[in-house]
């Protein structure tokens, strides 16, 4: 799907190009973090070459420049979530401290002791944590939606979940252990009839799909650059200009206020307000230029190519004896999580890169879903757009001399 263009892709990508314990690497870690492709790089240089300063302060003409470039960056991640304006875009560090913000400025005033926060079965730690906190620090509980073994939520089961006590719905968009492309627009409509705001964590669908905030109708979509070809450091929480209008800081510092006196501070509008300090100034610059370089392959080329690949990947890792995959519903995206009978998810990715072939093991900051699955660990290959034919048949093979070293 790709097709002629994917060698110019790999281009783009000169860490590819190399060998990892002596044969070529294969880079399967996508959802773990991305690799940075030149436009992106060379963004960032060029920026911090000629327009770098501080944003928002000077009068100088670097610093006008730099907020110039700051505030296009914005308004191209407001156009890319198909967000109301840029004011709804909030940068942040990343999906974490994206869903921080979110539990302690609007959340926890809400809470009281009996209330309810609702995940589901399948959140990364960094939506169950932020959400726990809060429900400790106020003596509200926290609730579970569950799921079906091939990694689909149990939507029936959530009319009944969202109760009177419910102040908030969280859920990532997409699984990064099963893949699982939740339906988001439909927990959204079930949630708001009942009055209950959603957040969606959006970490590990943005690289994959296109993403549109008002057509899903969520309150809260949080990602992270570093999964989106960009850099780390710099992500973003989008909100529905209410809902932020409707929020108080919980960082302070510059940049985030109107006027300070040791007496009294009052606050600046959205998003400034929960932009205390400096911001990932050249970051925001280098997720702008990330955002072009995918939309500049196009979400339908991406899509069929990583969908190829994945069918690819779970065709030849099914005929490895003993070998199970996790999460089969259909539609699932970008990752294939496994376990093979008698290794442990460790050794099969120590072995495994043994063969230059990068992929995680371990419990893919979910806990609770390896719990679920009666399993400590898994090992996962997660797909990215510079991947190929190749890459698979490398894994598989891999996955294979993994299986026979401990079969013998
Ligand atoms: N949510 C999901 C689904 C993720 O996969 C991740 C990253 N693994 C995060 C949240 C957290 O992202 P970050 O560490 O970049 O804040």
């Amino acid at each position: 799907p790709l097709g002629p263009q994917l060698a110019a892709v790999r281009e783009q990508f000169p860490i590819l190009a190399q060998t990892a314990r002596g044969k070529p690497l294969v880079y399967l870690d996508n959802a773990a973090t991305t690799q940075k492709p030149l436009a992106v790089l060379d963004a960032m240089r060029a920026f911090a070459l000629r327009d770098y300063a501080n944003v928002h302060r000077g009068v100088h003409l670097l610093s006008q420049r730099a907020t110039d470039a700051f505030e296009a960056a914005r308004a191209r991640l407001a156009a890319f979530l198909h967000a109301r304006s840029a004011g709804e875009i909030v940068f942040v560090r990343g999906a974490t401290e994206a869903i921080n913000l979110v539990a302690q400025s609007f959340v926890r005033p809400r809470l009281q002791p009996g209330d309810e926060v609702l995940v589901t079965a399948m959140e990364h730690h960094a939506n169950i944590v932020p959400w726990q906190m809060v429900c400790e620090a106020t003596g509200a509980r926290l609730r579970v939606l569950p799921m079906a073994d091939d990694g689909a939520l149990a939507l029936d089961a959530l009319p009944a979940l969202l109760t009177a006590r419910t102040r908030m719905l969280a859920v990532a968009h997409v699984s990064n252990v099963l893949g699982t492309v939740n339906d988001v627009a439909r927990i959204v409509r079930l949630a708001q009839a009942r009055g209950v705001p959603v957040l969606v964590d959006g970490a590990q669908a943005v690289a994959h799909l296109p993403v549109d905030v008002q057509a899903l109708g969520c309150d809260f979509y949080a990602f992270s650059g570093h999964k989106l070809y960009g850099p780390t450091g710099v992500g973003v929480l989008w909100g529905r200009a209410e809902r932020l209008a409707d929020m108080q800081p919980y960082q302070g510092g510059g940049d985030m206020i109107r006027t300070v006196s040791f007496e009294r501070t009052t606050y600046a509008d959205p998003p400034a307000r929960f932009e205390a300090g400096t911001p990932h100034i050249i970051g925001a610059i280098g997720l702008a230029a990330a955002i072009d370089f995918v939309q500049g392959l196009g979400w339908d080329a991406i899509a069929a190519h990583e969908r190829a690949l994945l069918e690819l990947a779970q065709e030849e890792l099914s005929h490895i004896p003993g070998l199970r995959i996790y999460g089969t519903v259909a539609g699932k995206i970008g990752v294939v999580s496994f376990n093979v009978d008698g290794l442990h998810a460790h050794d099969l990715g120590t072995i495994v890169d043994t063969e230059g072939v990068a992929i995680r093991a371990g419990h893919h900051c979910a806990m609770p879903l390896m719990q679920r699955y009666g399993v400590a660990a898994m090992a996962r290959a997660s797909l990215g757009v510079y991947n190929t034919e190749d890459d698979v048949h490398a894994l598989a093979r891999a996955v294979r001399k993994a299986h026979a070293m401990f079969s013998a």
